[in-house]
């Protein structure tokens, strides 16, 4: 019996033990400790970013920098739409009303020319109808890898002066105009949950070029802890620090965090390479040398129409040969938790959630793991 072909499956480099080992060796078994300074540091050096705090996920970095942004409950958040609910959800536990934007088709992401319509709307609105509250943040996202078009959404962002937080949780590795995302705007986020491009099993980081704001990440994900020899708090904190256990299997991971860029890189150009005759297919893909994609996952349109099969059929048919794939992102303005929110939607990530397929993309599936899932491409396109 093969084993089941999953989407992107954890495959460490080697040397996280080496690391884990040390934290026990050394009794660092906390949210502390010199593995937590290392991959700081490290992912320092990964990212361009000056300063990194390592966290217990994504979902916590962008909790911890919208209250950097004083978002309160009334507030305004931009989101992007189609994309994963963690990018979203952390607004909502300010009790701040997020307005989800569409996207572009040209990267998958945040419409910049949408995202300024929606700016205009909602100001318009509060003004209208006195509503209190202004928009605090935009939260864009770098889905499946792809760099969004940050030079326009920057534009926009600076001309009303909203912060841009870049939700690169899928995205660790990807450049965008010769720089890795994450440091394109006020903060970036990553996350190292088992699925994503590297892993700690489950962690997060919150990465910027404003020391201050670190080490405020740093205090409140620590339970805001005043200087004091007893406890004391003046501000609401938070138990959001990286284990000094799991920072170690990321020190170990970062060691091969170009090797896997590489190796995704190749795994999307063996797709291309095996459906370039295939009518109906499209993939995501870089729209210029301005965008340099991990290809985290490698995604694919169906135009039912035209491929003779749809997004549905090849998923039930890759289940039944016991491989994983996923459709894309439902977008949040079509679930059923944020029906309520403010949408401006062009129809991209509808049409992109009803033909889109993920396909496997680990970097881990051998060539015989290969060989089953080309099968099952062979048989539903006919090629
Ligand atoms: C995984 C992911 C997150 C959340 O990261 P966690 O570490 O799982 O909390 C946020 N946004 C996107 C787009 C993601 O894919």
């Amino acid at each position: 019996m093969s084993k089941r072909i999953y989407l992107c499956s954890p495959h460490m480099g080697g040397r996280e033990m080496k690391y884990v080992q040390e934290a026990f060796d050394s009794n660092w078994i906390a949210p502390l400790g010199p593995n937590v300074d290392g991959f700081e540091r490290e992912l320092c050096s990964a990212t361009g970013a000056k300063h990194v705090a390592a966290l217990s996920s994504g979902t916590a970095a962008i909790h911890l920098s919208l209250i950097m942004l004083g978002v309160k409950a009334g507030d305004y958040v931009i989101g992007q739409s189609f994309t994963f609910s963690a990018t979203v959800n952390p607004i909502a536990y300010l009790g701040a009303i997020p307005v989800l934007v569409d996207s572009e088709p040209g990267t998958w992401n945040m419409d910049p020319e949408l995202l300024e319509e929606a700016i205009r709307k909602v100001k318009g609105e509060r003004l209208k109808d006195k509503v209190a509250g202004e928009i605090k943040a935009i939260v864009v996202a770098h889905l499946y890898g792809m760099p969004a078009r940050m030079k326009e959404i920057m534009a926009v962002a600076d001309k009303y002066g909203i912060p841009v937080i870049e939700d690169a949780a899928e995205a660790l590795g990807s450049e965008y105009m010769g720089r890795r995302v994450g440091c394109n705007s006020k903060f970036g986020i990553l996350s190292f949950n088992g699925n994503k491009i590297i892993t700690t099993s489950g962690g997060g980081a919150l990465i910027s070029d404003d020391a201050a704001m670190i080490e405020r990440a740093r205090f409140l994900a620590t339970q805001a802890r005043d200087p004091a020899p007893h406890y004391q708090h003046s501000v609401i904190g938070y138990n959001y620090r990286m284990s000094n256990v799991v920072a170690g299997v990321g020190r170990g991971q970062l060691e091969v965090l170009d090797l896997r860029v590489r190796q995704h890189r190749e795994f999307n150009a063996w797709y291309r390479e095996l459906l370039k005759d295939v009518p109906g297919v499209t993939f995501q893909s870089e729209p210029s040398p301005d965008f340099y994609s991990n290809f985290w996952l490698t995604c694919i349109v169906i135009e039912p129409a035209v491929a003779g099969t749809d997004r549905e059929k090849l998923r039930l048919a890759f289940e039944a040969a016991d491989i994983e794939s996923r459709p894309l992102w439902k977008p949040m303005h079509l679930q059923p938790v944020f029906a309520g929110c403010p949408a401006y939607v062009n129809g991209t990530s509808e049409a992109l959630f009803t033909n889109g397929l993920c396909l496997p993309s680990g970097s881990n599936i051998d060539d015989a793991g290969r060989e089953r899932i080309a099968e099952v491409l062979r048989r539903a396109f006919k090629v």
